[in-house]
C-alpha cells in the first residue's frame, strides 16, 4: 500500500509468474472475476454470434454466461456420474456451428480431459476449461487448465484458492492468445491511449495479487485439509438415503464441495438444520430452467440427470479449519437421518 502503485504492476506480474509456475503453464493473466475469465477466453478464441459452444448443463450459471455474453449459443450436454460433462454425449451434439467444447471441473473434481480433448482434437475444438472450483484437481496427475487452449480460474473467497474480494485468472500456452487476453483486460490497450481492440476493464488489483501469492503457498495444505474431511465423511457416513461422491479412476479430487445425493433431499437438509448442521445446495435450479434463459427454448424433462442433481445435491460442511467435532456431529447427524 505506502508503494502507491494499486494496479497492474509488480504484485500481478509476481502472482501471474507463481500462478502459472504453479500449473506448469507458460502464461497468466490476472482478472477482475472468474465470469470475465470465461468471457474473455470466448472472445479471444474469436467465438461470437452464430457460434455453438458445448457446455455442461448441470454447471453454475457462469459458465454459460461467458458464452452468451459474447453472443454465442450454449449447447447443453448431460453429466457423467461424477458431475463432469460427459465425454461420450459430445460428438452428438456437434455441429459445424461448434467451436469449443466447455468443460467444467464442477465440485473440485476433473472431467475426463483425456477423452474430451481427443473429441476436440478430432474435429478441431478449442476447449475452455472452467476451473473455478479446481485449483490443484488433477487427471493422470495432470493440472485441470492445462488441458485446454484457455483454463479459466476464479479466485473468490470461498474458491480453493481465494483472494478477499473478487478476482481471477485466465492461463494459457498460447502467446498470441496470452497478449490478446493482456489487451482486452485493459481497454483491449497494450500500448497506453493506443486502443487495438474493443476491450473491458477487467484488471486483477495489486492488494489482490499480492494476497494471492501468500494463498497460493497454503493451497496445497487446503486441498490436503479438505480432503481428509472428505475421506472421513466417506468412511464413517452410513446411511443407505444418502449416496456419497465418487471420484473417477487416476483424478485427485480437491473437494471444493461434497456433493451428497439423496432423494429426500430437502426432509435431509431439515433434518440437519435440526441437528445444528447448515448445508448448501449447488445448485437448486438448473441453467436450463433458469428464467434468464427462458429464450433458449429449454423445458422441464430436457436435461433429467441435470434435473435429478438439482433436486437431490447437497453439500456437506468442509471448509479448511473445520473442527474435528463438527465433522463428528455432520457424520452422526446424518446417520440418524431415518427419511
Ligand atoms: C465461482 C464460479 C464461477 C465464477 O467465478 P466468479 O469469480 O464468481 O465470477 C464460474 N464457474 C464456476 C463453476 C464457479 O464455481
Amino acid at each position: 500500500m505506502r508503494s502507491g502503485w494499486y494496479i497492474m504492476g509488480k504484485e500481478l506480474e509476481n502472482f501471474e509468474t507463481l500462478f502459472a509456475a504453479y500449473l506448469g503453464v507458460k502464461y497468466c493473466v490476472g482478472l477482475n472475476s472468474g465470469l470475465d475469465a470465461l468471457t474473455l477466453a470466448v472472445r479471444a478464441l474469436d467465438i461470437g454470434t452464430g457460434d455453438e459452444v458445448i457446455v455442461p448443463a448441470n454447471t453454475y450459471i457462469a459458465s454459460i454466461l461467458g458464452v452468451t455474453e459474447n453472443g454465442a449459443t450454449p449447447v447443453l450436454v448431460e453429466p457423467d456420474e461424477y458431475h463432469g460433462l460427459d465425454a461420450s454425449k459430445i460428438e452428438a451434439v456437434i455441429t459445424p456451428r461448434t467451436k469449443a467444447v466447455l468443460p467444467v471441473h464442477l465440485y473440485g473434481q476433473s472431467c475426463d480431459m483425456k477423452s474430451i480433448c481427443a473429441i476436440a482434437e478430432k474435429h478441431g475444438l478449442y476447449v475452455i476449461e472452467d476451473c473455478a472450483q479446481s485449483h490443484g484437481a488433477t487427471q493422470n496427475g495432470q493440472l485441470t487448465g492445462t488441458f485446454g487452449t484457455i483454463g479459466c480460474f476464479s479466485f473468490y473467497p470461498t474458491k480453493p484458492l481465494g483472494a478477499l474480494g473478487d478476482s481471477g485468472a485466465v492461463v494459457t500456452n498460447n502467446p498470441i492468445l496470452a497478449d490478446k487476453l493482456r489487451k482486452l483486460r485493459n481497454y483491449g490497450s497494450g500500448v497506453k491511449y493506443v486502443n487495438e481492440l474493443e476491450g473491458v476493464n477487467s484488471r486483477l488489483d495489486e492488494v489482490q495479487a499480492a494476497l494471492l501469492q501468500v494463498g497460493l503457498k497454503h493451497l496445497e495444505e487446503g486441498n490436503a485439509y479438505r480432503k481428509r474431511i472428505a475421506s472421513r465423511y466417506l468412511n464413517e457416513i452410513c446411511n443407505p438415503r444418502v449416496q456419497l461422491p465418487e471420484t473417477r479412476a487416476n483424478c485427485a479430487h480437491v473437494y471444493h464441495i461434497f456433493a451428497v445425493l439423496c432423494p429426500q433431499r430437502d426432509a435431509l437438509q431439515q433434518h440437519l438444520l435440526d441437528c445444528g448442521v447448515k448445508t448448501q445446495i449447488h445448485y437448486p435450479i438448473p441453467p436450463h430452467l433458469q428464467q434468464c434463459y427462458a429464450r433458449l427454448g429449454y423445458g422441464q424433462g430436457d436435461f433429467p440427470i441435470s434435473e435429478r442433481y438439482a433436486n437431490e445435491e447437497l453439500s456437506l460442511p468442509i471448509y479448511v479449519g473445520m473442527p474435528e467435532e463438527d465433522v463428528d456431529q455432520v457424520i452422526a447427524a446424518i446417520n440418524s437421518f431415518e427419511g
